[in-house]
């Protein structure tokens, strides 16, 4: 639809009944001559993009000054109109507003920090001086950004990357919710697409179920405060694309995870009924602990107040439920806007003076700070709260994501001190390494030689660059407890067929041996034992010419990996009324021939067969449709095997580890990975182990021997580890 000066004038008028309809007439007329041989990318006449800049003003409810600019503000900047031009046809408080968007226009947000911060600073001037400039601008970036399909891609990206980087966190510092929402979403949809789309795809799949939910809670959420007496207004919806993204980033959590994308509004008429209406949705659902805030007896930093809370619907999901009256709602959909309604100037109340304040302060500040990049510190701390910033003890400010710990700290200044880090005093005081560090802490890292990293940190660490650090070194050290299990099995077999390493092991003879079995040298081989991928007996083979004489073990590894490569992949299992179904075992149980299992069919990936032990069959199982029969077909050559996850627990003594070794090849079956002290508590050990298995009874005779072993507390199956270390 085209946008008509007449629908601006329309709505300047619902609000403004004495706006100043000639002014408004004559910068259309103005505009349209200055740019009327002018075109969009897309084609249309440039005027468009004026009109609708000026319409989302309009629709802000904002002066009519603001409107006027909105039509003139790309004249400057793109014909031959001066600024005194405007000055001189529509007066001075217009051209000032021309002028700030038109300086705005000219800063490059992608250069150097340096640069931007400078950028940033003479925005933050222009604001100051006054905020109608960066509202007109606000509207230009919409309008831009719901165009932005006809600009190449790069550029698109670069946009939506400003857009998203400083424009969006300015709406939001501003309290112009509904401004940055939108931001937020166009920016999201150029910037990831992919995640933007699927995310979407998502949504919709959901959304004949979510309309029906958001209808029949509404319906019960309107009628139990109306019972009570109090006078509402309510709405559901679900939550904006970008915030859920944002949530699932944060939390690394799927769409299934997220927890309320469905929230409801409450309006109502004083802070009593808020309040009011909190204690009806407590008493009707079941409120989620620790969700419950109040943003009205302690408003956020951009003035926004809400009471929120989350709570759990009968079906078990749960929703977010916001409760204010219609003038904080006002404020946080509109925030400083709000300022310049109604009448110019007049309506000054003490929280929009606050906002205002903000911005006095940041002038201040920007008089202060002589290097623009401590300036642009400061701004950050107050337009991304979603940020954390921290300081060394000499007073270096380093910034992290929010839920950052000291961990993330620890890495951040070197390597070594994260993995030796035992702990942190923040603020002087000692802090467990889970304690999320807050803007203004002052972070010192205490550190001991024998401390290294455990597992357990990966859940602690929120920057890429400790996590990366902390996976390294475990696999480092999974590797250094390879290579001395796989010189302890190798040792075994020399014993075992009397043989001498020290001479077998030198020179020629070694070197022979390695190529033969394909590794560079004798440590890459024996690592290779540990995690259980070779055999030490390859190695045996290998330097003896004549293995006929040796007493030879049973070995199905040659015989096995000739079948898959022949072919046959089929894991024998039979699918009723399909012939030649696509079969997958499933991962989470890993069923072994022999055991109860189910099939459920999957979408593309054909049917997944289960254990029916496995817990997630009974979350599977509510969709009948998909459900189907099978069964384990003959396996008259024993061709197939199953890969068998278990975790031993084991007490801490040297030895026990190649006994259970030991004990898993006795019985002919191939370990495929190891991971030794995965868990540690006290004297106990668990160590994960992968194995392959024939059938259900074979798996038992393992699980026995290894039960029978002195220090073995306990064997459990576990689900497949989704990366295996190999
Ligand atoms: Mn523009």
């Amino acid at each position: 639809m085209v946008r008509r000066f007449e629908d601006i004038l329309e709505r300047v008028a619902e609000h403004d009944p004495n706006s100043d309809q000639d002014l408004l007439r004559r910068a259309y007329v103005f505009s349209a001559r200055e740019h009327r041989n002018q075109k969009r990318r897309s084609g249309e006449p440039y005027l468009v993009h004026p009109l609708e800049v000026a319409y989302i003003l309009a629709e802000l409810r904002l002066d009519t000054a603001s409107v006027v600019a909105g039509l003139l503000h790309d004249v400057v900047e793109d014909t031959l109109t001066t600024i005194d031009n405007v000055a001189d046809y529509f007066g001075r408080d217009v051209a000032a507003i021309v002028e700030g968007v038109t300086k705005i226009s000219k800063l490059n947000f992608q250069s150097t920090e340096q640069a931007q911060a400078e950028n940033l600073r003479k925005m933050i001037l222009a604001m100051t001086h006054d905020v109608r400039v960066i509202l007109v601008k606000l509207a230009d970036r919409i309008h831009n950004m719901r165009t932005l399909e006809h600009l190449k891609p790069e550029k698109r990206e670069r946009i939506a990357r400003e857009t998203l980087d400083i424009f969006a966190p300015i709406a939001n510092r501003l309290g112009i919710g509904k401004v940055k929402t939108e931001l937020e979403d166009l920016s999201f949809r150029y910037i990831d697409p992919l995640a933007y789309r699927s995310l979407e795809s998502a949504l919709a799949a959901r959304r004949k179920v979510s309309e029906e939910f958001i209808e029949e809670t509404r319906k019960r959420l309107e009628q139990t405060i109306a019972e009570q007496g109090i006078e509402a207004e309510i709405s559901g919806r679900v939550k904006h694309l970008y915030s859920i993204y944002r949530k699932m980033r944060a939390q690394k959590i799927g769409v299934d995870e997220v927890y309320d994308y469905v929230a409801f509004r409450v309006l109502t008429g004083s802070v009593k009924d808020c309040y009011g209406v909190l204690g009806i949705v407590h008493s009707s659902w079941r409120p989620v602990p620790g969700r419950i805030k109040d943003y009205i007896a302690m408003p956020k930093p951009n003035l926004y107040q809400s009471l929120h809370t989350s709570v759990m619907s009968d079906r078990g999901q749960p929703f977010e439920v916001q409760i204010r009256t219609h003038e904080m709602h006002a404020i946080a959909e509109e925030g400083i806007a709000a300022h310049w309604q109604y009448k110019e100037g007049a309506g000054d109340s003490d929280r929009e003076q606050d906002r205002v304040a903000w911005l006095r302060q940041i002038l201040d500040w920007q008089q202060d700070l002589q290097d623009p990049r401590e300036f642009l510190e400061l701004v950050k701390v107050d337009l991304y709260p979603e940020e954390v910033y921290a300081f060394t003890p000499k007073g270096e400010v380093l910034c992290f994501p929010r839920g950052a710990t000291p961990i993330d700290f620890a890495y951040r200044i070197h390597t070594e001190v994260g993995n030796h880090c035992t702990g942190a005093k923040v603020n002087g005081r000692i802090v467990p390494l889970k304690y999320e560090l807050e803007n203004g802490d002052i972070v010192e890292i205490m550190t001991q030689p024998a401390r290294t990293p455990s597992r357990d940190w990966l859940a602690l660490a929120r920057t890429s660059k400790a996590r990366s650090k902390i996976r390294a070194w475990i696999n480092q050290s999974e590797r250094e407890s390879a290579l001395a299990l796989g010189r302890e099995m190798i040792d075994k077999e020399f014993r075992k067929y009397k043989l001498s390493p020290r001479k077998l092991l030198e020179g020629e003879n070694l070197a022979q041996a390695m190529e033969k079995l394909g590794f560079k040298n004798l440590e890459d081989f024996q690592s290779s034992v540990g995690y259980g991928k070779s055999s030490a007996h390859q190695l045996v083979s290998a330097l003896v010419p004549d293995t006929q004489k040796l007493e030879e073990r049973p070995d199905g590894r040659v015989k096995r990996a000739v079948k898959r490569a022949l072919g046959m992949r089929e894991k024998g299992v039979k699918v009723q009324g399909l012939d030649d179904a696509l079969i997958t075992l499933a991962r989470c149980c890993n069923p072994v021939r022999g055991e109860d299992i189910v099939g459920y069919i999957t979408r593309g990936k054909g049917v997944s067969v289960h254990a029916v032990h496995c817990p997630n069959v009974a979350q599977l199982m509510f969709d009948t449709d998909r459900r189907i029969g099978v069964e384990w077909g003959s396996d008259s050559d024993g061709s197939t095997t199953f890969d068998v996850s278990v975790a031993v627990d084991v007490e801490d003594q040297p030895g026990l580890l190649a006994k259970i070794v030991s004990a898993i090849s006795d019985e002919s079956t191939n370990i495929k990975n190891l991971e030794a002290n995965a868990e540690t508590t006290g004297s106990e050990t668990r160590v994960l182990f992968v194995f392959s298995v024939n059938d259900r009874k074979h798996m038992e005779r393992v699980f026995n021997r290894i039960r029978q072993i002195n220090g073995v507390r306990d064997v459990v199956r576990v689900p497949a580890v989704g990366a295996h270390n190999a």
